[in-house]
């Protein structure tokens, strides 16, 4: 039975090959936290916290959890005996929210587990792939010609999906112009709440609904369930809800407002592997489609997506392109890579199938904590 000895989290930053802006904020660089698990035969684990560093995308952010961290999780996990990652997270099950924060200690768990076991993460969580669908994300850029650079790029690298970020006054237009070049490509959007219920905006969002996307991402803010299942009466395009389903009972509520019919499941945003895997088993048998979304994470969370990916209804392509289109150099080897539009799921190796370069996360750490049990 596993036991954590020393808990240590390292805050790490990573420029952007290429700046990203969604409704909301514009990041050259990306600051996350990575967390080091030791139990006491040695066994080590690895999670990442993905938090946005400004509470825009939700209520967290890198202090936030860093707080939550030092002050809750790692106290809470320390010097307590635990058999599975499901039984680890009941430590914490009294902490309301700070999903992202709980994230990265959840998986650190995982991955200290399935290394102990020998197996890999995407076998251990009941994964069937052994290759992922890698659709990418796309910001908001200055001009569409610019976007259209973009897409071409991606699409040139064999990415099977593009997703563009849109905002009012910035939906139509590009919309059109990518799919007037692309007619034949999967394309979605995601909006991250920036749209209201007035009649401006859901006229907007009708004008999209002839464009054969493959779905309309959060067009509203987190609590309106009601006013997308209104939407969604009115659309043939699917519904996709990110960030409205962040634990299991917001998914029942969206299920039964007939809220969305496509959930994205991401492993921050749920508070880790052991809530996704319980949201996908939920969405698979209300027959709602599920793909795994990302918050460009680093090679260790990125792992994690594409392990719980694999499961059998994550069915649409996810946001698990290779760690090269955002980063030079990653924290993990070997790196990330999607071929053809694939990315392989690591089977040969236990835990999350890559190895932590741990010298470079702490030559890289800004800020590093170290607790060990009593
Ligand atoms: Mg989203």
């Amino acid at each position: 039975m596993p036991q954590i000895v020393t808990f240590e989290a390292f805050r790490v930053s990573l420029p952007l090959v290429h700046s990203f802006e969604t409704s909301s904020h514009r990041k050259s660089y990306l600051e996350h936290i990575l967390v080091r698990l030791t139990d006491a035969g040695g066994a080590v684990g690895w999670g990442e916290v993905a938090s946005p560093s400004d509470p825009y995308f939700c209520t967290e952010t890198v202090d936030t959890c860093w707080l939550m961290l030092e002050r809750y999780l790692a106290p809470a996990l320390l010097g307590r005996e635990w058999s599975t990652p499901e039984d680890a997270s009941a430590a914490w099950s009294k902490l309301r929210g700070h999903h992202f924060a709980r994230a990265g200690v959840d998986v650190a768990c995982w991955d200290l587990w399935t290394r102990t076991n020998g197996v890999p993460l995407a076998r251990a969580l009941g994964g069937t792939r052994d290759r992922i669908e890698a659709g990418v994300s796309l910001g908001l850029e200055p001009t569409v010609g610019e976007l259209l650079d973009q897409v071409k790029r991606h699409v040139e690298d064999g990415y099977r999906r593009v997703k563009l970020k849109i905002a009012p006054g910035w939906d139509a237009e590009p919309v059109d112009a990518v799919r007037a070049a692309y007619p034949d490509l999967a394309l979605q959007v995601d909006a991250n709440g920036g749209y209201t219920e007035s009649a401006e905006h859901v006229a907007a969002l009708e004008a999209l609904d002839d464009a054969g996307l493959v779905m309309i991402e959060q067009p509203f803010p987190p609590g309106a369930l009601a006013a997308h299942a209104r939407l969604q009466a009115r659309l043939r395009t699917p519904l996709c809800l990110d960030e409205s389903v962040d634990d299991l009972d917001q998914l029942d509520t969206a299920v039964t407002l007939g809220a969305g019919r496509v959930l994205n499941i991401k492993v921050s945003r749920m508070g880790g592997l052991t809530q996704a895997r319980r949201a996908h088993e939920v969405a698979v048998r209300h027959g709602i489609a599920v793909w795994c979304g990302g918050m460009h994470e680093f090679g260790v969370g990125r792992a994690a997506n594409v392990a719980v990916a694999s499961l059998p209804g994550f069915t649409l392509p996810s946001d698990v392109s290779g760690s090269d289109k955002y980063y030079t150099r990653d924290v993990v080897s070997p790196p990330i890579r999607a071929r053809d539009g694939l990315v392989s799921v690591p089977l040969e190796h236990p835990g999350i199938g890559h190895e932590v370069d741990e010298e470079l996360v702490r030559d890289l750490a800004s800020r590093t904590l170290r607790l060990t049990s009593a």
